[in-house]
């Protein structure tokens, strides 16, 4: 057959599905790269496109004991990279619910999340001039109650001196994450999962890399003060920046969280100014 034949009796087949199909195709494939990118999991990718590359190669030239080995690798190592990389796929799968449903709790009112900030950094300063090791996690959209049930459930209000109190050594809760939810201590001495980015100073410990840790697998604002140094710092992400001012952290916390809130009111506070607008008339 021609190849013009072919283009044409392929084109005759497309029709307005076809089309979506294609979109929803490179969007999924758009995604996955986009996610895979930056994780270790991208080495293994292009040698999986190699093999699958030289599979018909060595089929179309006959060598047949070659593409008999590259056949079995290919299904053993879809097998492999499902186990090896079980924690990148746990985290794709997990960011792609997250977007999909939220079942964290988000405070929706500036003044709220101003006087809860308030607290939470009056703690920060003081447990930091003082050199008090802390991991305080602010729960966002990604719902943390596998890491609350680790700890000791709390159910107190966001204040400096509980926060502080808390972080007391050797007193029984201060070892481990401190879960503010919905505007109110929910947890502390919690256990949160080790980042296992290997990338990070080999000077920070087990406290930054859980901070990390959670951060990776979650929405949450993670803030970490040091007890070797006193440094402040926040990892969003799965990205940890360091060297916070109590002030520069209130700001940064305050503008994600309300930005983040702001998108979502600004079509109600629409509908309810309109509504309004309505009854005036
Ligand atoms: P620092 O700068 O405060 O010394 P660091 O990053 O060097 O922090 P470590 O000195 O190893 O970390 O801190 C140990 C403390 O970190 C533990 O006592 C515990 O409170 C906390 N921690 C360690 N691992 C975890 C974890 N998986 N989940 C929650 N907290 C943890
Ligand atoms: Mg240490």
């Amino acid at each position: 057959m021609e190849l013009i034949d072919i283009i044409q009796n392929s084109l005759k087949g497309l029709n307005i599905w076809s089309i979506v199909d294609i979109l929803v195709v490179t969007y999924i494939f758009y995604k996955t790269y986009s996610i895979i990118k930056e994780t270790r999991a991208m080495q293994l990718l292009k040698g999986v496109l190699l093999i699958i590359l030289l599979i018909p190669l060595s089929d179309i030239f006959h060598l047949t004991m070659l593409n008999w080995i590259l056949q079995r690798t290919i299904t053993i190592g879809v097998l492999s990279m499902v186990i090896i990389f079980q924690p990148e796929i746990r985290r794709a799968l997990e960011r792609i619910g997250r977007s999909a449903f939220k079942e964290g709790h988000i405070l929706q009112d500036k003044d709220t999340v101003d006087k809860i900030l308030k607290e939470v950094i009056t703690s920060v300063k003081n447990l930091a001039e003082s050199k008090t090791g802390a991991l305080i996690i602010i729960e966002q959209a990604t719902g943390l109650e596998d890491i609350i049930s680790t700890g000791t459930r709390v159910d107190a209000i966001v204040s400096a001196a509980v926060l502080e109190n808390i972080f007391v050594v050797n007193t029984p809760l201060h070892d481990g994450a401190t879960i503010i939810r919905n505007g109110r201590i929910v947890a502390a001495g919690c256990f949160l999962p080790l980042t296992s980015n290997n990338d990070i100073n080999k000077k920070l410990g087990t406290r930054h890399r859980a901070g990390i840790g959670i951060s990776e697998n979650s929405d949450a604002l993670v803030i970490i003060v040091s007890e070797e140094t006193g440094n402040i710092s926040l990892a969003i992400n799965g990205r940890l920046t360091r060297n916070y001012t109590p002030k520069k952290l209130k700001d940064i916390l305050m503008n994600i969280i309300i930005n983040r809130y702001s998108k979502k009111i600004t079509y109600w506070e629409k509908v309810k100014g309109w509504r309004k607008r309505q009854k005036e008339k």
